[in-house]
């Protein structure tokens, strides 16, 4: 669990490293203010209230168990924390993070494993970039990065979190091959498509079907 006593709490579910300066704590808030607000544009609102705990010091990140990632969210039955090493504390990093909990907080703990992982990176790939990142953006990407489509991810590859993070020869692959996916989904479905297939899934109907639904629906 979280323990907290190392960090100072300068705002409602915001929890930082005893040393920050005053600026950085200000400067802070208005990162995750922005962050929120990337999400709210792809989401249409945010509902997640995820616990920010932003570590400004090495030791304070790896005190939480975390090493190698930027930022990591995790997940409670009923709280999320999003926790943010001195490498992540940044819009790119906090807006991911949040997507992920937005995600979460819509799904609800115990259906989040009906997502395929895909989605959930892709989706959140969505708002880490200081541009927004259109389908037609991703793909100029995609199509470098993956040698002109010579390197080829099947969805189904990287749907388990195995799958996603296993391998490390590809580095950040994945994420830029979900990207592509969920973008070109999102220009078809929109924002209506996406709080469509959340209470699909809600009501117990499967990712797949619900996707494919969505997206075939909104072409017509
Ligand atoms: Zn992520």
């Amino acid at each position: 669990m979280i323990n907290f006593s190392d960090m100072e709490k300068i705002d409602r579910n915001v929890y930082v490293s005893k040393e920050t300066s005053n600026s950085d704590k200000e400067h802070l808030l208005t990162i995750i203010n922005n962050s929120k607000n990337r999400v709210e544009n792809l989401c249409g609102s945010v509902e997640a209230d995820p616990v920010f705990v932003i570590c400004n010091s090495h030791e304070d990140y790896t005190n939480f168990g975390m090493y190698k990632v930027d930022g990591l969210t995790v997940i409670y039955p009923f709280e999320t924390f999003v926790i943010i090493s001195p490498d992540g504390i940044n819009e790119n990093v906090i807006s991911h993070e949040i997507c992920h909990a937005e995600l979460y907080e819509r799904i609800g703990f115990f259906d989040d494993d009906e997502i395929p992982l895909w989605f959930h990176e892709g989706l959140a790939s969505l708002v880490s970039h200081n541009q927004p990142k259109s389908f037609d953006g991703i793909k100029k990407i995609w199509n470098k990065r993956s040698k002109n489509g010579r390197v080829r991810i099947d969805l189904n590859e990287i749907a388990s979190y195995d799958g996603f993070y296993g391998s490390p020869a590809i580095l950040d692959l994945p994420y830029w091959r979900a990207a592509l996916e969920v973008s070109r989904w999102y220009k078809i479905s929109g924002k209506e498509g996406l709080l469509e297939l959340v209470t699909s899934i809600k009501s117990n109907k499967d990712f797949e079907s619900s996707y494919i639904m969505i997206e075939e629906k909104n072409l017509k």
